[in-house]
């Protein structure tokens, strides 16, 4: 039995071969003894093939036999192996960029057979965890998306159309200039936390859509492919991102079990 893990900074991510397809399963990263008994329980004798921050820890502290594989190689062939699944390749093309929302993000260019990591940025999934928490308390995932749905995301912002109040804008009036920028809104208006939590999710959704489209612009692709468990249930983000990658000219895609493409990826290296 071969399993593949991405343990990242949160959430470890695994993938499976059953007779007929793959089976999925997620446990927070911290859980390893959880996930020690819940492979010992499924497989006999399995042979774990594992990437991500914390695959070298997890390596001593599995019970079975386990094969490191490159975090950004497996991300990008997962990637790739999703996209030929769900017959999607025709529509990126060869060349495109992942965008993948963990705790943090990290941006790679894929070119056929080739991977290259671009950059990154602190803005992810992490922040939406913690700036949520500093704003309103809540700290549950779940919890956070239905009160992302309720809140207006827009409402705590400046766009270049406020600005540029009385004349043309040169770019866009609807792109944002400023996310968080409506203080004398905030001051003089009793705001609900949901508009504080969709305000914090479409900030990081612009954000990482921003590095994204430049990094597509220099590479001359149109072609963004976002994975990561940040995008989990979370529809509100997903709608952001491609709203505004399409305002900026590109496409973006996305992936049913996207957020296991590093999992598939270490699960097929060999
Ligand atoms: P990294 O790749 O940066 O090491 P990671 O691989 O653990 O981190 P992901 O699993 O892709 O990252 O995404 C983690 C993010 O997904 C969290 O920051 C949070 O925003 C979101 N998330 C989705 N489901 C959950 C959950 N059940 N518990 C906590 N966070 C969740
Ligand atoms: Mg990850």
């Amino acid at each position: 039995d071969c399993i593949g893990i991405d343990a990242g900074g949160t959430l470890s991510k695994i993938v499976y071969a059953t007779e007929a397809e793959y089976g999925y399963k997620v446990f927070p990263t911290g859980n390893i003894q959880e996930i020690n008994k819940w492979i010992s329980q499924h497989f006999s004798d399995p042979h774990v093939q594992i990437t991500g921050g914390k695959a070298g820890f997890f390596t001593e502290m599995l019970d079975f036999q386990t094969k490191k594989v490159n975090e950004f190689v497996a991300t990008c062939v997962g990637v790739k192996w999703l996209l030929e699944q769900e017959q999607m390749l025709a529509k990126t093309g060869k060349r495109f960029m992942v965008a993948n929302v963990g705790t943090g993000t990290s941006i790679h260019y894929v070119d056929g057979d080739s991977y290259e990591r671009i950059g990154g940025s602190g803005i992810g999934g992490g922040t939406l965890l913690g700036l949520t928490y500093l704003l309103t308390g809540e700290d549950d995932f779940k919890k956070i998306l239905e009160l992302s749905k309720k809140g207006n995301g827009k409402s705590l912002n400046i766009t270049v159309g406020d600005i540029y109040s009385h004349e043309t804008p040169p770019i866009s009036g609807d792109l944002t200039a400023s996310n968080f920028g409506n203080v004398s809104r905030m001051k003089h208006n009793h705001l609900p936390k949901e508009d504080f939590i969709a305000a914090v999710v479409r900030m990081i959704g612009e954000t990482i859509t921003t590095m994204s489209v430049q990094a597509a612009d220099r590479l001359h692709t149109d072609s963004i492919v976002y994975i990561g468990s940040t995008f989990s249930g979370n529809n509100t983000l997903k709608e952001i991102i491609k709203g505004y990658t399409e305002l900026r000219g590109k496409n973006a895609y996305f992936l049913e079990h996207g957020e296991y493409s590093g999992a598939i990826g270490a699960l097929m290296n060999r």
